[in-house]
């Protein structure tokens, strides 16, 4: 066994027996079917090697991770134009909060917000039907996993339309400062399909590769991005990927990462490895609770943390 088998085979097995697990989300009904048991971790280091414990093939929700890949694919599309229409710090304010849009007009104060993430899959739905705009989503992730068998949880998706008021009401205020250039209804079908995203620890891993490695698949060789928006990506991640709980990640985990509320948190070891974790149990941020102890004792043992040991 290499030491990284050894350090996430321990990781795994400690983290099946914690009690202190957090709670499901249940805000979307459908996401509070998870199991609080469940416990995945997958790395995949700058050779391709694998290395899983736990539930690591079992798909969840990825949420708002999603939110890392539409804001790549938007970038694609619009370059530096797209930070007209959201800005890039972080919020220190709840995942769904609608305080700050009334001051800064608007304007979402980052990508990975939900406010922010909505005008993000907005930009990406411009000129598409909502179907063409989700199929590019998908197939993007798909490519980027390397894996066709990836789909959307049509059932998590249609929980969270039915119930997404407060995301609706982030997309009507900002519509009416003409931040959304769509309908709101498409916009926001778009925008949930893409949260309902189904993928497993092993699949997400994968599917961030080209963050941890200059923007290009280290297997392939095939570029993604430049090595320069790889790099900003990864700086939004570390600044605002946890909503309130940011500063804590860094402080704790040192290392670039988005959260969900399904329960993962994909984590980014520049030029070694990408990470995923998932459990499905939040703390009072919405962030994995045991997901965020997983990766702050790998990244202590492993001295992975981007601001040394
Ligand atoms: N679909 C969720 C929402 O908009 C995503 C939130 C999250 O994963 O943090 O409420």
């Amino acid at each position: 066994m290499s030491s990284l088998e050894v350090v996430v085979k321990e990781i795994a097995d400690e983290m099946r027996q914690r009690p202190d697990r957090g709670e499901v989300a249940t805000y979307i009904p459908e996401l509070a079917r998870a199991d609080v048991k469940a416990f995945g971790l997958v790395v995949i280091d700058a050779d391709g090697n694998v290395v899983a414990g736990g539930d690591s093939e079992l798909p969840f929700s990825i949420q708002s991770i999603s939110k890392v890949f539409t804001l790549t694919l938007a970038l694609g599309k619009a370059g530096d134009r797209l930070w007209r229409r959201v800005g890039r710090e972080p919020s220190g304010s709840a995942f769904n909060s609608i305080v700050q849009l009334e001051f800064e007009k608007g304007v979402p104060r980052n990508p990975f917000i939900n406010a922010g993430a909505i005008a993000v899959t907005d930009l990406i739905l411009s000129g598409h039907h909502p179907r063409e705009a989700l199929g590019e989503i998908l197939r993007f992730m798909r490519f980027l996993a390397d894996d066709s068998s990836i789909t959307i949880d049509e059932a998590v998706a249609a929980s969270e339309q039915r119930t997404g008021f407060r995301n609706a009401a982030l997309a009507n205020y900002m519509k009416s400062y003409g931040v959304l250039e769509n309908p709101v209804d498409l916009t926001l079908g778009v925008y949930f399909h893409q949260c309902a995203i189904a993928m497993s620890c092993r699949q997400l891993a994968m599917a961030g590769r080209f963050l941890a490695h200059h923007g290009r698949n280290p297997s392939t060789g095939l570029s993604v991005v430049p090595p320069e928006r790889a790099r900003r990506i990864n700086a939004v991640m570390l600044t605002c990927g946890h909503y309130d709980g940011s500063g804590e990640f860094a402080y704790r985990v040192g290392l670039p990462g988005k959260s969900g509320v399904g329960g993962g948190i994909l984590a980014i070891a520049p030029g070694k490895a990408s990470i995923a974790v998932w459990s499905p149990g939040l703390d009072a941020s919405g962030n994995s609770r045991l997901g965020r102890i997983a990766l702050e004792a790998l990244t202590k043992w492993l001295g992975w943390s981007i601001f040394g040991e």
